[in-house]
């Protein structure tokens, strides 16, 4: 291991520095990133004054400039410029990495296109705190960011998962975790193995890891869901592989649609159930043997 740059004492470097902030946790501020904000020239923060708090709290009086979504691209220019100059600008976001699901990137992209050097300084995020305590794969994991808002873009989003055994991780909001869940068993069924990660890093920080209806169920039956979310799932190829190696689903819907006298999607719905998989890979499993058959 090097020696820390904080022990070499040396003045901060001119260019970009990254700088992950806590997610709820004051304590998950590092020595380098406490250092590297004491030091730039300039500050520039998603939301000056949510900042301002943090850096009260260790005693940084840098000078803030507000970079959020809206000012970002021109704000972009207007920081590269001053990095052309020779500046040391620090960006931070409200809290945890900048540039995920939060600004940053634009600035990192511009910075690296005008050839200013552009340093991480690592630290807290949800995706990778929540991910290493869940206890799903780590090898391979995907981060999505936010689901889709929309019912009808959110299933698409999540009928297009790949299947690979990897973790899918997502951010979700706290009054659409429940729709979410709710498209997630329809989507895999309700034995999907869900995590979520709540308040991670802070005082009511939760975990509840289970089949998804159960999960579900558990938080509607709370008065109110509030906090930060993580949601993860692994979606192993073997769902829907299992339920080919249970024979063909077409016959089976066809069998179900005599012996009880239901329509097609009615008889569907029911050996998806039975089979402990989602509707919609159900139907597309169906449309594949129907294609074989053509
Ligand atoms: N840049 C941040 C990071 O590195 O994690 C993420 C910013 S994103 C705008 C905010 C979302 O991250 C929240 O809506 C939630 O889904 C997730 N998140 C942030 N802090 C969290 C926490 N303490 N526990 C669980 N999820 C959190």
């Amino acid at each position: 291991m090097d020696v820390p740059s904080e022990v070499q004492d040396k003045p901060l470097a001119p260019g970009l520095y990254l700088v992950a902030t806590p997610i709820g946790n004051l304590e998950d501020m590092t020595l380098r990133g406490l250092r590297v904000l004491r030091s730039v020239d300039r500050i520039a923060c998603e939301d000056t004054r949510q900042t301002q708090k943090l850096l009260h709290h260790f005693g940084i009086k840098t000078p803030t400039v507000s970079y959020h979504m809206h000012n970002e691209v021109s704000r972009a220019e207007e920081l590269t410029a001053e990095l052309l100059a020779g500046g040391r600008i620090a960006v931070v976001s409200d809290a945890g990495t900048p540039g995920i699901a939060d600004p940053g990137g634009q600035i990192a992209a511009a910075a690296i296109a005008a050839g200013v050097p552009v340093f991480p300084v690592p630290g807290a995020n949800a995706a990778i705190s929540g991910l290493i305590a869940s206890g799903l794969p780590t090898e391979r994991f995907t981060f999505h960011g936010f689901l889709p808002a929309k019912e009808g873009a959110r299933k698409t989003a999540l009928e297009a998962l790949v299947r690979d055994g990897g973790t899918h991780v997502f951010y979700e909001a706290p009054h659409r975790i429940v729709d979410s869940l709710a498209d997630v068993e329809t989507t895999f069924g309700a034995v999907q193995h869900v995590v979520i990660g709540r308040e991670l890093t802070k005082l009511h920080e939760e975990f509840l890891r289970g089949p998804v209806g159960e999960m579900r169920a558990t938080l509607v039956a709370r008065a109110s869901v509030r906090g930060e979310i993580v949601l993860m799932f692994a979606l192993a190829g073997t769902s829907s592989e299992a339920s080919e190696a249970k024979g063909s689903i077409a016959a089976e819907v066809a069998a179900v649609m005599k012996a009880e006298g239901i329509g097609e999607m009615d008889a569907l719905k029911r050996v998806a159930r039975e089979r402990g998989i989602g509707k919609s890979v159900a139907y597309r499993e169906l449309q594949r043997e129907q294609n074989r058959r053509r």
